[in-house]
């Protein structure tokens, strides 16, 4: 089992009465114990109470929820946005909404999705299995493969692509200039779930659009609170005013369960005015990131190349992977150990999380401890 956690703030946790350097996080930014977020977050506990025991079709809707959805809207450059319980919720909402929409016209929906993509959004697709006419998996940023799948799609109604904007197991993001141009080319509707770009790439943070010259070019785009912006739960679909007026009508998870409460609500939209007026954060991340990604070169460990705050340390072996975790707990070093199914067989691997929170010391202490157990 997960090790059990006594205690826990940006950056590290306690366990077994032990203080370890946490890299086991999507608090990329510390957010989740900045005073900003929690100050905000207290006030709304205070104002609402612990939650509206109903959810927005009843009398859940508050004037807090909807500001933080037009908040996430304008920034990341679309009309509209609806939150969700979460972002697998937010997920299964989508594709949902596009199933709904296709029954009522009698259209039928095509969706390419790649292998890679996120137990949410598979789940969310195997969902609606019965009614899209197809589902074709394209191999990871192939986008040769899905240019030949969209051709020889040609005839459906609807096309739908599907990806991750950062991919949680490798950090890698997806490549989406070339993947709008796909979509419009084809005419197909791209959804980009963003849960681990959304506060973190970009020049200020809005995302792998942003970082990719293409923010608010995506037509349907998902993402959490849960990670950057303060790491406690919540999820959201930005798009144009027509679907996010579809989602509200025929989203099931919008309907039939509660939004996130509002002291969580609050702390989000502070993590929002902390990404829109202070850059710090998001260059201490920066810092950090190139630091563990220079010493994980000079080891010559196995990793995915790029700039995000994951950094997988691919190991191979099953059985390695939780040895070397198990050496750097030893050394202060809280990791957890990636294997089948989470990844696929023979890549097991130790997903290291870098976050602002981190000082640089500690950085070098993980990579002390990566020396001494990591390597060959
Ligand atoms: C973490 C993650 C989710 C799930 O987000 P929740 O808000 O915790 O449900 C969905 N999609 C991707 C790509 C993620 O990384």
């Amino acid at each position: 089992m997960t090790a059990l956690i006594q205690r826990s703030g940006p950056g590290r946790v306690q366990v077994d009465d032990r203080a370890l350097v946490n890299l086991a996080s999507c608090d990329y930014l510390g957010l989740s114990g900045d005073p900003r977020v929690l100050a905000a977050a207290h006030q709304a506990l205070d104002r609402w109470g612990l939650g509206s025991a109903a959810g927005r079709t009843l009398s859940g809707n508050t004037t807090l929820h909807r500001e933080l959805e037009h908040r996430l809207a304008a920034w990341v450059g679309c009309e509209d946005a609806v939150l969700h319980g979460s972002c697998w919720s937010a997920n299964a909402a989508v594709f949902g909404t596009l199933a709904a929409l296709d029954a009522q016209t009698g259209s039928a929906t095509a969706v390419f999705s790649d292998r890679l993509n996120h137990a949410s959004i598979i789940d969310a697709i195997r969902t609606q299995r019965r009614t899209l006419s197809e589902l074709v998996l394209y191999d990871h940023d192939d986008l040769d493969g899905l240019r030949r799948s969209l051709t020889a799609a040609a005839g459906e109604h609807t096309k739908v692509i599907v990806t991750d904007g950062v991919f949680s197991m490798e950090g890698d993001q997806a490549p989406l200039a070339d993947l709008c141009a796909l979509a419009g080319e084809f005419g197909a509707i791209l959804v980009v779930d963003d849960s681990h770009g959304t506060g973190v790439v970009g020049a200020t943070g809005r995302g792998s659009g942003e970082a990719q010259g293409v923010l608010g070019r995506v037509d349907v785009l998902t993402g959490t609170l849960g990670k950057a912006l303060g790491g406690a739960i919540g999820g959201f679909v930005a798009g144009s005013a027509s679907f996010t007026a579809a989602l509200r009508k025929h989203s099931r998870p919008y309907l039939f369960s509660n939004n996130p409460p509002p002291a969580m609500v609050a702390g989000a939209l502070a993590a929002l005015d902390v990404l829109e007026n202070d850059a710090e954060p998001l260059a201490v991340l920066r810092a950090r990131v190139r630091q563990l990604r220079d010493g994980v070169a000079r080891l010559r460990l196995t990793t995915y190349e790029g700039d995000h705050p994951i950094v997988p340390i691919i190991l191979g072996d099953e059985d390695r992977a939780a040895a070397v975790s198990t050496a750097l707990l030893d050394e202060g070093v809280f990791t957890t150990p990636l294997r089948f199914p989470m990844v696929p067989r023979g890549t097991a691997r130790l997903r290291l999380q870098v976050s602002a929170a981190h000082s640089a010391t500690a950085i070098d202490q993980v990579l002390g401890a990566l020396a001494r157990h990591a390597q060959d």
